[in-house]
């Protein structure tokens, strides 16, 4: 038997344990804060003057960041072993506790919206330069906020009327059973057991799992359709009462953007597609068939080695990609080694997925995930390593409040982290099939994340048109309109299953009221962090201070500005053009090795 070296965290940075006597006495002290703080506040802060507004922002970070504290150590203490009754007590009486103090609290947010409101041009108070932007983004969404009382129907009717959606979509998917022929034998799954063998190495059990989940969701495509038709109905009456200018325009100033350099990217990519499909067309080749299948986009090649890690393997490697970059930009990932900050051993209990947890008060972050030692599972880790870089970046320029930072901006240290190593993967590797693998990974991944994503963004942007012009959303209309939004990026290059028609059935984001377009952020993303590395390409070393700038800058000035820092001007309309050479220079690289 081999001796296997259990990567578990170290949570004493937090607490000594579940049962450290001084958990009780930091909620006792949370709430004598928060107590405290309403008694200082409630029904005062439109009168504030300049000095006092900027104590009651400090006092809000320093509230918060006690509370951190407790949510980190609980969150992680249950996300580590699910199934521990003590831990879940835990995370359910600090969920609790944070909840109770959010409601008592919640005059703030609306008080300092309306000081906002009435006096926008406390916004340039010297005084309160470290929060400019911040109170930018309250005076942004304010204008469209309606009276307490309105606000408060909306959140009750909402919680059992259009918010109930999400949940029949997700428990439908949930207790369904899927017939999947997995290697020629005929087996009963689970949607999630299904779903798992969409990028099976073996093409027919990936047509027998494609078949069988969209065939089965398709039958109930008028359910499915009945729900998406009220959730986007609903939202645009609520644009209509928020006087939003477009179904776009809250998730626009939820991540902190523009109409306009959405437009811009969303049209490079289009143009950009053509790239892709010709990708898709080699990768056809490469996978002897005439045409890929959809169940072939993300397939991984026939006989491709399968490369294999230990996390001592993983840990120096992505060390070494982080440090080529500069050897102080990988002082974070080294940290997050030696102080024990990652969780990676599967076992039974422990959270799915992966997630970076910033650790305010310790200027640092913590990382879940279950490493099983693949390739992915190593971009997995130097993605959240980015997260990390980020976290430790920002914990030592920013206060609280600066730390919140719109999905736009969230993934620009991840992606670029997951470029680094791409880069010290490229270079090392030992053999033509080896950068094959590793190409069509990143590509495919890219793919995803950039192009098939696009699509799903003019997807939801035909619903609402289909709405303005009174179409009636039955489930072939739907249909329709996703099948014309996947086939501007995908054409001729791939063909679908009749079933695929259904695909938009089983995205739990569409059917997420009130948290429209969810999507293109991480176009953006992608994007903007391939136009970076473009730029790192050309200006070397003296690249590196500018990334440092713009990742320690947090949430305190825009994405527009951030762009500024790194000498990047994502307003210009051929701005997205850059990150779209990347792409090709990695399809050309492909090109040169098959
Ligand atoms: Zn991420």
């Amino acid at each position: 038997m081999t001796i296997v070296n259990q990567i578990i965290w170290d949570l004493t940075f937090l607490f000594a344990g579940i049962n450290d006597p001084k958990i009780n006495k930091a909620i006792i002290d949370a709430v004598a804060t928060a107590n405290t703080f309403e008694k200082t506040y409630r029904g005062k802060i439109t009168s504030l003057s300049v000095d006092d507004l900027l104590k009651c922002l400090q006092d809000i970070e320093s509230l918060e960041a006690k509370i951190s504290d407790l949510i980190l150590f609980s969150s992680l203490s249950f996300a580590s072993d699910m199934t521990k009754p003590q831990a879940q007590a835990l995370n359910d009486s600090v969920d609790k506790l944070s909840a109770k103090i959010g409601k008592q609290l919640a005059f703030y947010s609306l008080e300092l919206g309306a000081l906002v409101k009435g006096k926008p041009q406390i916004i340039n108070e010297s005084a309160l330069a470290n929060y400019k932007h911040s109170l930018e983004r309250i005076l942004r969404r304010v204008e469209h906020q309606l009276s307490e009382v309105e606000e408060q129907i909306i959140i009750e009717k909402d919680q059992f009327g259009v918010n109930s959606w999400e949940e029949l979509q997700s428990k439908w998917l949930n207790t369904r059973l899927f017939d999947v022929v997995v290697l020629g034998e005929k087996k009963t799954l689970s949607y999630g057991e299904a779903n798992g063998l969409l990028s099976h190495s073996d093409r027919s059990t990936r047509e027998s799992a494609n078949r069988s989940i969209y065939g089965i969701l398709g039958k109930d495509g008028e359910v499915f359709s009945a729900a998406l038709r009220s959730i986007c109905n609903d939202w645009v009456m609520v644009c209509k009462r928020r006087k939003y200018a477009s179904s776009m325009e809250s998730s626009l100033i939820s991540n902190d953007t523009q109409e306009s350099i959405i437009g811009n990217l969303l049209q490079t990519i289009e143009n950009g597609a053509e790239s892709y499909r010709h990708y898709l067309k080699l990768k056809a080749k490469l996978m002897n068939q005439p045409v890929l299948g959809n169940h072939d986009i993300v397939a991984p090649l026939p006989g491709s080695i399968e490369l294999k890690f230990t996390f001592q393997e993983a840990q120096e490697l992505i060390i070494k990609a982080y440090s080529r970059f500069d050897p102080q930009y990988a002082a974070a990932v080294k940290e997050m080694f030696q102080k024990r900050r990652i969780d990676a051993t599967p076992r039974f209990g422990k959270r799915n997925g992966a997630f970076c947890a910033s650790y305010f008060n310790g200027k640092s972050a913590y990382i879940l995930q279950s490493f099983n030692g693949t390739l992915s599972d190593v971009f997995t880790l130097a993605h959240e390593l980015g997260h990390a870089t980020h976290d430790w970046y920002m914990a030592r320029s920013q206060t609280l409040l600066n730390m919140n930072v719109p999905s736009t901006v969230a993934e620009t240290a991840s992606i670029f982290g997951e470029l680094l190593l791409t880069d010290q993967l490229l270079d090392s590797a030992k053999s033509n099939a080896e950068r094959k693998a590793l190409l069509c990974l990143v590509i495919d991944e890219v793919g995803m994340t950039a192009f098939q994503v696009t699509s799903r963004v003019w997807f939801e942007q035909a619903l609402y048109a289909s709405i303005d012009q009174g179409e009636y959303l039955d489930y072939k209309t739907i249909c329709s309109h996703w099948i014309k939004s996947r086939d501007r990026i995908f054409g001729d290059a791939v063909t679908w299953f009749p079933e695929m028609e259904a695909e938009w059935t089983m995205k739990p984001h569409y059917f997420m009221a009130n948290y429209r377009y969810y999507n293109y952020p991480y176009v953006y993303a992608q994007m903007f962090v391939y136009s970076l590395f473009e730029q790192y390409l050309k200006e070397g070393k003296t690249f590196v201070p500018k990334l440092v700038k713009a990742l320690s800058a947090g949430s305190s000035v825009s994405p527009m500005e951030i762009g500024e820092i790194v000498g990047l001007n994502v307003e210009s309309p051929d701005f997205w053009n850059s990150g779209i050479k990347v792409f090709e220079r990695l399809i050309g690289d492909l090109e040169k090795i098959i």
